[in-house]
């Protein structure tokens, strides 16, 4: 079954159950199916049809679901990129995808302008209240030059008539493409990943089950529509029959009185967001009792940050999702307050397997029992995608005999679960050894005055790569001096008893923040770039 049906399916179920939350405006989903109905019918009218692209690159907004829907309904592809991104990343995006049309806001209007020589049209979406309108937004964008007119997203509305009020796009095969994800990656340019109608419909429906969603379930919509987690939650809470409460910008005290005012149940964030919540001073005073199920991906989460999650929120449900772009669900750990960080078992749709991370290593290249492998998903997974858009050399480094290779380092414990070790690139070697970032941050955010630490290798003429630490500190340990803190992380780490003495970090550096991706991943490569 494709999305259009099923979002058609949704709004015949429960016509008045809210859909979307966005500030001061709702929609249940028989508005939601009429509206996207009535988008995709304007879409049509400039020109989009089945299977063409289109681009939207705008923040978690009710015009994004909007959209989004607009295309499942259609049948078109959508094209979601970050408004955070540079204007040359967007631009490279939009024309590697082939979209016709793309649609911005003021956030992204200068990626805007970037692209307005391969796009047909640009759509401006702009605020309802306190910013620049669609037409001052489309205004602009005459002004500043380019090649494609634009127009505003509203008169796509007027264009529309959801008279007919069935998918055009109804009879579409469900292994047709749905969406276009774009995975930055560490290193090179960004690789789009096509992901079926059938594909991305099992992974909201695997979200669902894996979260242990319940009927009208409310969730917060915060993490990035243009990343996987994002399009799944939106997906699994449709699912049910839930809602998806946006979030444009992140802010966790706003998004603590969002839980309280919007009673939302389930929380689905990169592990930097947790952070930030349960750290937030307005924690303290937040009704946080409607939260009954937490869930994290994208990075580890240490223990410590675990443990903090669970004393704010006391959840019900505590699941470490293991996943990515290209699969949806790796594996999946169901209680994470018994092993904090724990990866657990496959998840419903997949197939795993550790093989000797070396290259050539095949599928059936086994490791033993608690040593360290690269992680493998077989891709007959019905969450799997079938290769990178137009990347032969992306599908050829990546899959290899039907196995998808992650690129991640795991190991199995005595009781069959997994525990993921790190990305192969950020492994360290130091004096010969092997060191993964991940065991040693988890020791040092235990350390007293520690808000956040990233472990990478520099180069060193003695030990090959030296450990190295770059740790924020709070406030008050900061004024303890560095070196005064530096020896003090020093003797943490030796009196532990989880972290070999040769691990521990040769180095420190302390800095304000740690640079991140949007969807939480510590960007190590800068750090190495910039630290050595
Ligand atoms: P993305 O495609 O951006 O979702 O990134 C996928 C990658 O994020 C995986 O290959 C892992 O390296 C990492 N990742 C995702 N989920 C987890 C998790 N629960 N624990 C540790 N790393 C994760």
């Amino acid at each position: 079954m494709n999305l259009g049906l099923s979002l058609l399916y949704a709004a015949e179920r429960n016509p008045y159950a809210d859909a979307v939350v966005d500030g001061g405006s709702r929609l249940d989903y028989r508005s939601l199916a009429r509206v996207a109905a009535t988008l995709a019918d304007g879409l049509t009218s400039i020109g989009v049809s089945p299977g063409d692209r289109v681009a939207m690159v705008l923040r978690n907004r009710r015009e994004a679901v909007e959209l989004y829907w607009a295309c499942q309904w259609l049948g078109a592809v959508v094209v979601p990129l970050s408004w955070r991104a540079a204007a040359a990343d967007v631009a490279y995006c939009v024309a590697d995808s082939g979209a016709t049309v793309a649609a911005f806001e003021e956030a992204s209007l200068a990626a805007a302008l970037g692209c307005a020589g391969t796009v047909e049209r640009l759509v401006a979406v702009g605020e309802a209240a306190g910013g620049d309108s669609s037409a001052d937004l489309a205004e602009r964008l005459r002004t500043a030059g380019g090649s494609a007119p634009s127009l505003v997203y509203e008169s796509l509305l007027d264009a529309g008539d959801a008279a007919g009020q069935s998918p055009p796009g109804g009879d579409l095969d469900d292994r047709a493409t749905s969406i276009l994800l774009y995975t930055s990656g560490t290193t090179g340019r960004p690789k789009g990943v096509p992901r079926s109608h059938a594909a991305d419909r099992a992974a909201g429906l695997s979200q669902a089950l894996h979260q242990s969603y319940r009927p009208g379930e409310r969730t917060l919509g915060v993490m990035p529509l243009y990343h996987t987690m994002g399009v799944h939650t939106l997906l699994a809470a449709q699912f049910v029959g839930g809602c998806y409460i946006c979030q444009p910008d992140w802010d966790p005290q706003q998004a603590l009185g969002l839980v309280e005012g919007e009673r939302i149940g389930s929380l689905y964030l990169a592990p930097t967001l947790f952070h930030d919540l349960v750290h937030a001073p307005a924690v303290e005073g937040a009704d946080v009792s409607s939260v009954r199920a937490l869930a994290y991906a994208g990075a580890a989460m240490t223990s410590a940050l675990v443990e903090r999650c669970v004393e704010v929120f006391a959840p019900e449900v505590f699941v470490n999702h293991y996943g990515s772009t290209e699969v949806y669900t790796y594996s999946v750990h169901f209680d994470q307050r018994a092993a904090p960080g724990c990866a657990g078992r496959p998840a419903t749709n997949a197939r795993l397997r550790l093989v000797p991370p070396e290259p050539g290593a095949g599928p059936d290249d086994g490791v033993a029992q608690g040593e360290t492998g690269e992680i493998i998903c077989h891709l007959s997974s019905d969450e799997a995608f079938g290769g990178y858009w137009n990347r032969p050399d992306a599908d050829a480094g990546a899959i290899r005999d039907g196995w998808y290779f992650t690129g991640d380092l795991g190991r199995h414990d005595a009781d069959g679960n997994l525990w993921i070790v790190g990305r192969i690139d950020d492994m360290i070697i130091s004096g010969g050894e092997n060191v993964h970032p991940l065991e040693v941050e988890d020791i040092l955010e235990r350390a007293p005055g520690v808000q956040e630490v990233a472990v990478v290798g520099l180069p060193d003429e003695r030990w090959g790569e030296a450990v190295t630490a770059f740790v924020v500190l709070d406030p008050d340990a900061a004024r303890a001096g560095e070196a005064a803190v530096a020896a003090q992380l020093d003797a943490h780490c030796l009196a532990s008893e989880d972290l070999a003495r040769f691990k521990r970090p040769r180095h420190y550096r302390f800095a304000d923040a740690l640079p991140k991706s949007p969807s939480g991943k510590i960007l190590r490569r800068l750090l190495r770039e910039g630290g050595g």
